[in-house]
């Protein structure tokens, strides 16, 4: 096909389409909800951390000086549990029973764990000394009131939500995830689980796309799958539009035959559709519908990954704070021959020696292959035939 454009090329050009959902709005979502999400703004804690002033071992509340010649024995005046409120106060020379997390009555300054004590009837023996603020934790040591518990930019894990769950707080402010709508087109379509009459193939696409989205930190907010009518991916694109989508990503219906769908529908609106130089995921599409970029990507499910993963996971990934796609530098198991002129990205996987094996043919419909596998091996475009061993760049999936 005449005027096969570069693949850095149209990437960069989809990159430019995606520039616009880079500047995103925040929302509030509960702690629940937040994992893997990006805070907007500093997260200031409204309490301190400890909140108050509490024992850090199950044993007994002392002042210091008191057994500062241990072995010493203490009268035990009373107990404090955790949940205690708030304990009176340790008269000098007596000692208190208290739990790890109690408060730590006033005037008591170290803990003797309980370890370090022999039972002595009514009294406790102490066995050694201890110095002011031993096993004390005081309250605002770990943070004060109103200092920040989470940075702006952060990404959301477990441990930032212990954070702000301690500090009592039960919603975060996030950046908005982007909106992405997943639309399968092809007559030949049905659900998975759906059976089989001549002709027909379960819609892969769909959720392996839907999935790949996810994978990226952006959110799913309208699947459809339509047959090669026109009309019926004009009105996918309406519902995916009510449904807030930012982008929308179609598969299948952008090459050369008789009912190519996504070909139809955006070349009237000013689209683009025609060929990148690679191997496989050769015809793409791009396009706007009501002020959504339209990424369309071809049928077959090795194509529709690839292209997902190669012009738009990218950017989704940048915008969610995550980072690249992991890519190495592997020598290759076996010799391959490649097209010239195109960029191939054939299926692999690292042997037990270390060295990269191709997986299955260079055929874009096996998917069978491609879930056998677990990076892409990508030969330039001037590079017809690697040896053994030649090293090769690979982009792990
Ligand atoms: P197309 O790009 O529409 O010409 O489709 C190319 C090939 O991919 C055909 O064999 C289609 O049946 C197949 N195909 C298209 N869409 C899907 C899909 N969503 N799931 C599985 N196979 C598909
Ligand atoms: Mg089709």
């Amino acid at each position: 096909m005449a005027g096969r454009i570069p693949v850095d090329e149209h990437a960069a050009f989809v990159r430019s389409l995606l520039t616009g959902l880079g500047a995103r709005p925040t929302e509030r979502v509960a702690l629940a909800d937040a994992l893997g999400r990006i805070t907007a703004s500093p997260v200031e804690s409204p309490i301190a951390l400890p909140p108050f002033r509490n024992s850090q071992m199950d044993g007994f509340a002392v002042r210091a000086v008191d057994v500062t010649d241990a072995p010493v024995s203490l009268p035990i005046t009373g107990e404090v549990a955790a949940a205690a409120g708030s304990p009176g106060p340790l008269a000098p020379g007596t000692a208190v029973r208290i739990m790890t997390g109690a408060p730590v009555p006033e005037g008591a300054d170290a803990i003797v764990p309980v370890e370090d004590t022999e039972s002595d009837g009514a009294r406790i023996r102490i066995l050694r000394p201890r110095a002011a603020g031993e096993y004390v934790r005081e309250a605002g040591a770990d943070l004060a009131a109103g200092d920040d518990v989470l940075p702006p930019g952060l990404k959301l894990a477990s441990r930032h939500l212990a954070a702000a769950a301690a500090s009592g707080l039960t919603e975060l402010l996030v950046r908005e995830r982007v909106r992405v709508a997943v639309v399968s087109t092809g007559s030949e379509l049905v659900p998975p689980g759906s059976a089989l009459q001549p002709g027909e193939i379960p819609d892969a696409n769909g959720v392996a796309l839907a999935a790949a989205v996810r994978a990226v930190g952006a959110v799913v907010v309208h699947e459809g799958r339509v047959r090669d009518d026109v009309s019926r991916l004009r009105a996918e694109l309406d519902a995916a539009r009510d449904a807030g989508a930012e982008l929308v990503l179609t598969s299948g219906g952008v090459s050369m035959g008789a009912y190519e769908v996504v070909r139809e529908t955006l070349g009237p609106l000013g689209g683009w559709v025609g060929s990148v130089a690679m191997q496989p995921g050769g015809p793409q599409a791009t396009g706007a519908y009501r002020g959504m970029p339209v990424i369309g990507f071809p049928g077959n499910p090795v194509s529709a990954q690839l292209s997902f993963e190669l012009f738009v996971a990218p950017t989704l990934r940048a915008i969610a704070g995550l980072p690249p796609a992991r890519t190495e530098r592997l020598p290759l198991a076996a010799p391959l021959t490649s097209v010239a002129g195109k960029r191939q990205f054939l299926r692999g996987r690292r042997a037990d020696d270390g060295r990269v094996e191709v997986v299955g043919g260079p055929g874009s419909h096996l998917v069978a292959a491609l879930a056998a596998s677990e990076l892409l091996i990508v030969v330039p475009e001037d590079v017809t035939s690697l040896d053994a061993g030649a090293m090769v760049d690979t982009v792990f999936l």
